[in-house]
């Protein structure tokens, strides 16, 4: 099972660099690994910080594989999604060779990222995550060609209430909507675990990966999330444990942008 979602100082939030993730890889017996650097055109204001340079995130993770033939390393990103960012990365994934693309809602029109409290201001539970399943559905309905929707339920890593959990019942049609979106065009759904709020260790809540799979979806990717190697692959055995509840036997990682069938 890949850790298909890993951060490295290419992100602003990590000073990580991928030879350390490699010898974690090496030292855990990994045959694979895939880097997934932010690329945040949504935050974009004309400070290319914000966006990846790819032409220097490629040329690193070349020279780290270079001495770790015994590991493919998968060269991913991590989008934030707005619709204004669109065809950025449409063209970044056409004139760049990504193994895939980890599609994210962090920040929603007219809120800003849920990372912060002020995203929640003035909002009820039901209103802020409306508007962040709403977005959600955006970016997967999008032109954008992405291999797998990150951390569904990522609103909740941060929210301020007692009881932060999303619950599917609530948002029933909309999440149908999302999740069938990304059955149809083919896209994995994370299992990623970095999951403050989450009261079972992953982001998404059980009942939506039971509904997707009602729903036809077969295809789940691994996420740390990880923005320091000591976090590298945490919570593997929660998310092989909750595979196996689902009945589910594999994942998948992606290489260029092909599903490769991995079993637990
Ligand atoms: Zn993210
Ligand atoms: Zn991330």
């Amino acid at each position: 099972m890949t850790d298909m979602h890993i951060h490295t100082h290419f992100s602003s939030d990590s000073d990580e660099i991928c030879e350390n993730y490699l010898l974690a890889a090496r030292a855990n017996g990994d045959k694979a690994i895939g880097f997934s650097d932010h690329c945040d055109g949504d935050l974009f204001d004309g400070d290319e910080h914000a966006l990846l340079d790819v032409d220097g995130y490629f040329a690193e993770l070349d020279r780290a594989a270079a001495s770790f033939d015994d590991i493919r390393v998968l060269k991913g990103v991590e989008f934030g999604y707005s619709q204004s960012a669109e065809r950025r990365y449409t063209s970044m994934l056409r004139e760049h060779k990504f193994d895939y693309a980890i599609m994210s809602v962090h920040s929603v029109p007219g809120r800003g990222d849920c990372y912060y409290p002020e995203y929640f201001d003035g909002l009820d539970k039901h209103q802020a995550y409306e508007l962040y399943l709403n977005a959600v559905l955006s970016s997967v309905t999008s032109s954008v060609d992405f291999q797998i929707l990150g951390h569904l339920g990522y609103v909740a890593r941060y929210a301020p209430y007692t009881d932060k959990r999303l619950y599917y019942g609530e948002f029933a049609p909309l999440i149908d909507r999302i999740l069938s979106a990304v059955i149809n065009r083919g896209a994995a759904i994370e299992l990623n675990t970095r999951a403050s709020g989450s009261d079972f260790g992953i982001v998404t809540p059980y009942e939506i990966l039971e509904r997707y799979i009602d729903l036809g979806g077969r295809l789940f990717t691994f996420g740390s999330d990880s923005h320091k190697t000591e976090h590298y692959r945490n919570g593997a055995e929660t998310v092989k444990g909750t595979l196996y509840r689902l009945g589910i036997k594999s994942t998948v990682r992606f290489e260029r942008g092909i599903a490769v069938e991995e079993s637990l």
